[in-house]
């Protein structure tokens, strides 16, 4: 008998003629996720994926941890890996169902059994009929429920027979890196890392910029950012992270412009940077954490001032979403923490008590002519620039 982890995974297979591309990415993306666990074997067959450690004291528990946080992977099940001969199956689940039932006490259940390997010369009901016929004279607690058991012994009779009862379910998604890169405007608050791991699922590569303002703002609240970073990594393996120093700019903005108006132009100014390091790297969109009507410069009409400025597609997977919900995946995702940490943000420090709301372009515009050497002043902040490559803790 081997331990293996069984990964599947869903809407790869709805791919046709991409599929495999859509596979060895997952693959690939399995083997980092699990680098330095120790060796193992990774196999796919019949939609799924077998990861086999090849060493003695491989950390389960762990890696399948780490698998459920790559995109793509729908669940992951503990699975026994045995020959697939009928006296082996009985001794195995006899096994297996006498540990589970240590562990949680279960008092119910049914087999299913589902046999791709048509040389095995017994039916699956017959595997099923007898094996829990097995399971029930060894184990007097035990019966049979079939219509609510307290678990489900899996048989699964291939090439070799595969025997488990957890599933333990993983985000979906598709594999990061199989659907090009987005450069997400990360600040320090709850909405814009749930807005990038939204991104992520999709496949797409993240890269994050974050505007910053030493010394409004505290070398804290820059950690902040990059512990942030740092957590989404762990779903999509590694973040360049360019933090732009934006304290000239913002004093500018401050000085020259009406402060209902400040909001909105320093978002404008951050779009435009975003913009250009985008194309530097390669980035073929922008995502920001915005939610309709949320706060003053997150009204339609803001947005759209916004958007004016820039020509790249502008995501915002948090539009129609609620705070609470924001908040429930956060914390599903474990950013919220970080999050609620009490550091300023670059917005906080400079704003205006009583913010338009309903901003004309026109008059936008009109204000930031004020903004002599601005050109100049986005140039020096991209070239001051700090790149940060962000791994996974
Ligand atoms: P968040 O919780 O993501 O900070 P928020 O609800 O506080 O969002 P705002 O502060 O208005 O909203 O910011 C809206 C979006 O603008 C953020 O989600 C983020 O994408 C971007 N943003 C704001 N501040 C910064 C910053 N300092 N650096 C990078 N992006 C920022
Ligand atoms: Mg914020």
């Amino acid at each position: 008998m081997k331990k293996v982890i069984l990964v599947r995974y869903g809407e790869i297979i709805l791919k046709g003629l991409n599929r495999p591309v859509f596979e060895d990415k997952l693959i690939g993306n399995i083997k980092k996720a699990l680098y330095g666990f120790g060796k193992v074997s990774i196999t796919k067959s019949q939609a799924r994926i077998y990861v086999e450690p090849q060493t003695e004291e491989y950390d389960f528990e762990a890696a399948m941890d780490k698998l459920t946080k790559v995109f793509g992977i729908v669940s992951v099940s503990p699975v026994w890996k045995i020959n697939t001969e009928f006296e082996e199956m009985k001794e195995y689940s006899l096994k297996l169902v006498e540990d589970l039932i240590e562990r949680k006490g279960y008092k119910t259940f049914k087999v299913e059994t589902k046999r791709g390997n048509k040389r095995f010369p017994m039916q699956s009901p017959e595997v099923s009929r007898e094996l829990g016929a097995h399971l029930l004279s060894n184990i007097p607690s035990l019966s049979v429920d079939v219509n609510n058991p307290s678990f489900i012994l899996y048989v699964e009779v291939r090439e070799s027979t595969y025997i488990y009862s957890e599933i333990i379910p993983a985000n979906g998604g598709l594999p990061v890196g199989t659907n090009g890169k987005v450069m997400l405007l990360l600040s320090g608050g709850i909405d814009s890392p749930v807005a990038g791991w939204m991104m992520a699922k999709r496949g797409v590569e993240i890269e994050a910029v974050h505007f910053y303002s030493y010394p409004y703002t505290s070398e804290r609240a820059k950690e902040k950012v990059i512990e942030l970073a740092q957590i989404l990594a762990t779903y999509c393996q590694r973040i360049n992270l360019h933090v732009v120093p934006f304290t000239d700019i913002q004093l500018a903005i401050n000085e020259k412009c009406p402060h209902d108006q400040m909001t909105i132009i320093m978002r404008r100014i951050m779009m435009i940077i975003s913009e250009r390091i985008s194309r530097k790297v390669g980035a073929l969109a922008l995502v920001t954490g915005e939610s309709m009507g949320q706060v003053a410069s997150q009204t339609i009409q803001s947005l759209a001032v916004t958007n004016a400025v820039v020509s790249m597609p502008v995501f915002r997977p948090l539009i129609g979403m609620d705070k609470n919900e924001v908040i429930e995946i956060a914390r599903k995702i474990n950013t919220f923490e970080t999050s609620i940490l009490p550091y300023e943000d670059c917005c906080t420090v400079f704003v205006a008590k009583h913010p338009n709301t309903r901003p004309q372009l026109e008059k936008i515009l009109q204000s930031e002519t004020r903004l002599e050497g601005i050109e100049d002043m986005i140039n020096k902040a991209i070239e001051d620039t700090e790149v940060i490559k962000v791994v996974a803790k």
